[in-house]
């Protein structure tokens, strides 16, 4: 592999067509045909091993983005970052969810490494429905909502999860579990629960609740509307998904276009409908905990869940250069921007380590100080690496999204 002489280059990403996503919205940002019956959940853009977007660099073969920093990793994410990380530690994705995801926690760095370790040395195989721990990594993940977008996150205050309890007949059984505030006593009593038990208590609410959904009478600010298709998504074999208790013992959040949250090893969560653009740790460690046919492991669930209550920090981004939204938060492995260039102006960027831009909407001409220059649509996407000088120019009003790694300047 040589290495190119341009430092700005044009990348295409890769689209996981996942059964929870939707049909059309992914197939319209990047203007590419609908196949019928497909659907288009994810779109990647980075490194990952399961999806590396791929360069454009003028010769016949497209270069796997992956493999070009991993052979040059000081001259694309230049000094600090090819020390501190070798590799992008970043992935940015568009996320498309029709039906919701299974609910989901990732670990911290020091417990993924762990128990990596531990499931190499029992020899579970990667590929292995049982296996845990992908890679040695923590996965702390930033989402910003697209269109409206709902989502739980984390448990709720104790007065409020008090409150839905006994204002659930069905759930009235929890009330002294949970008592003021034992949110572990709480949660393994329904994640450990017997099934036969789990049916009991959720067979007469859904039986209830399914009839008003129907009736087309509840909301999608309600726990019952996600209760009713949760079990009408995923309830198998005359069994009822345990998840759905959680859906009551979650925040449930009703995010806004342009609103943000930011999700910590430990916070459950679990995406329930929207779209969303979403950069995260390099990393597929997830622990699952119902809403799911896939594998729950529930003893190593629940050594990796933070017990405590979530006040739901919403973002907004922060202004910094014109036209510039930051969305800052404590992960060190990147950093979310939103660039909005009104058509006929420009924007003159310094690339600190690597940075991916995505076209969201509009179209840009981006050139690079050597005098060489691309028009990327929308949909479309580049990298920048490492002091790499370039100035972009909105064709038309132009908003782009670009990760990056924070604290490299
Ligand atoms: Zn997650």
């Amino acid at each position: 592999m040589e290495l190119s002489k341009d430092r700005v280059l044009q990348i295409t990403g890769k689209v996981q067509h996942y059964a929870w996503g939707g049909f059309y919205y992914l197939p319209k940002l990047l203007n590419i045909p609908v196949k019928k019956g497909e659907t288009y959940a994810e779109f990647w853009l980075g490194a990952h091993e399961r999806g590396s977007s791929e360069l454009k660099n003028g010769s016949e073969n497209p270069v796997s983005l992956k493999d070009y920093v991993d052979t040059f990793p000081v001259q694309t994410l230049g000094e600090k970052a090819g020390r501190t990380f070798g590799h992008i530690p970043f992935l940015l994705k568009v996320m498309d969810v029709k039906d919701m995801l299974s609910i989901q926690v990732h670990p911290t760095r020091e417990n993924a490494q762990i128990a990596f370790d531990a499931e190499n040395k029992l020899g579970i195989d990667p590929a292995s429905p049982k296996r845990n721990f992908k890679d040695n990594n923590h996965k702390p993940e930033l989402m910003l909502a697209l269109s409206e977008f709902w989502l739980l996150h984390g448990f709720k205050s104790p007065k409020a999860l008090q409150t839905i309890l006994r204002e659930t007949p069905e759930l009235h059984f929890l009330v002294p579990i949970f008592g003021s505030d034992n949110y572990k006593k709480l949660y393994k009593h329904v994640m450990e629960l017997p099934q036969v038990q789990v049916d009991r208590h959720l067979k007469t609410l859904l039986e209830r609740i399914i009839s008003h959904f129907n009736a087309g009478k509840l909301s999608k600010d309600k726990e019952d509307y996600w209760a009713a298709r949760a079990a009408m998504t995923y309830s198998q074999d005359g069994h009822i998904d345990r998840g759905i208790f959680s859906i009551y013992i979650f925040n449930l959040l009703h995010l806004q276009p342009g609103q943000a949250v930011y999700q910590d090893a430990g916070l459950p969560h679990a995406y329930l409908e929207g779209q969303n653009v979403e950069i995260m740790s390099n990393s597929d460690n997830v622990l699952r905990g119902g809403l799911t046919v896939k594998h729950v492991d529930v003893p190593e669930l629940m050594k990796h869940v933070k017990f405590e209550c979530t006040v739901p920090n919403i973002i907004t981004g922060v202004a910094s250069t014109e036209g510039r939204l930051v969305y800052p938060t404590p992960a060190p492995d990147f950093e979310l921007s939103r660039l909005q260039i009104m058509k006929g102006k420009s924007d003159k960027l310094v690339s600190h380590s690597i940075e991916i831009f995505l076209v969201f909407s509009g179209s840009a001409e981006v050139e690079e100080n050597n005098g060489k220059s691309f028009k990327r649509n929308k949909g479309e996407a580049w990298v920048s690496f490492d002091t790499a000088k370039s100035e972009v120019r909105a064709i038309e009003d132009t908003v782009i999204y670009q990760a990056s790694i924070p604290g490299m300047d």
